[in-house]
């Protein structure tokens, strides 16, 4: 068991993994490093977890083995597009329940009909006004969002 590995609770290091483990985990898909390299500062700022991926398979890929709570998946992917990924995620029971928030560039009428299609839970669109991003990821994250950083000096 991974928790039991790790042995203590105690001190910085005990602190830092309850701390982890509080944390809600977001997989970015994203290929573009500027709004990757953004969107990731930002989301960790505000208590999460972020790991990244390029591509749209590395995002299947990813989201089978780093278990994250949320997938941001930007539609236009190399590789795989954002659309397919989505496809395949929610085809495959082990990560059937993630939800996916659609990215695309443009609010093209029908867009978010067929983000919705894909299995996408909801959609967004760039330029990314955090605000509301947040409050789509909170929602489909439940009532606690990021973790509660502890502020003991
Ligand atoms: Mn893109």
């Amino acid at each position: 068991m991974r928790r039991a590995a790790r042995d203590t609770t105690h001190g910085r290091e005990g602190r830092l993994n309850a701390l982890r483990d509080a944390m809600h985990t977001i997989l970015l898909v994203e290929d573009n490093e500027m709004n990757r390299d953004m969107l990731s500062r930002r989301l960790e700022r505000r208590g999460y977890r972020v790991v990244l991926a390029m591509d749209g398979q590395s995002g299947v890929e990813m989201a089978g083995t780093e278990a994250p709570d949320l997938v941001l998946m930007d539609m236009s992917l190399p590789v795989l597009d954002g659309w397919e990924a989505t496809r395949r995620l929610k085809a495959d029971p082990a990560t059937a329940h993630l939800p996916v928030i659609a990215l695309t560039a443009h609010a093209m009428s029908g867009d978010r009909d067929r983000a919705i299609a894909a299995g996408c839970d909801d959609y967004d669109t760039k330029p990314i006004e955090l605000p509301r991003l947040l409050g789509k990821i909170e929602a489909l994250l439940g009532a606690s969002a990021g973790a509660d950083v502890p502020t003991d000096g």
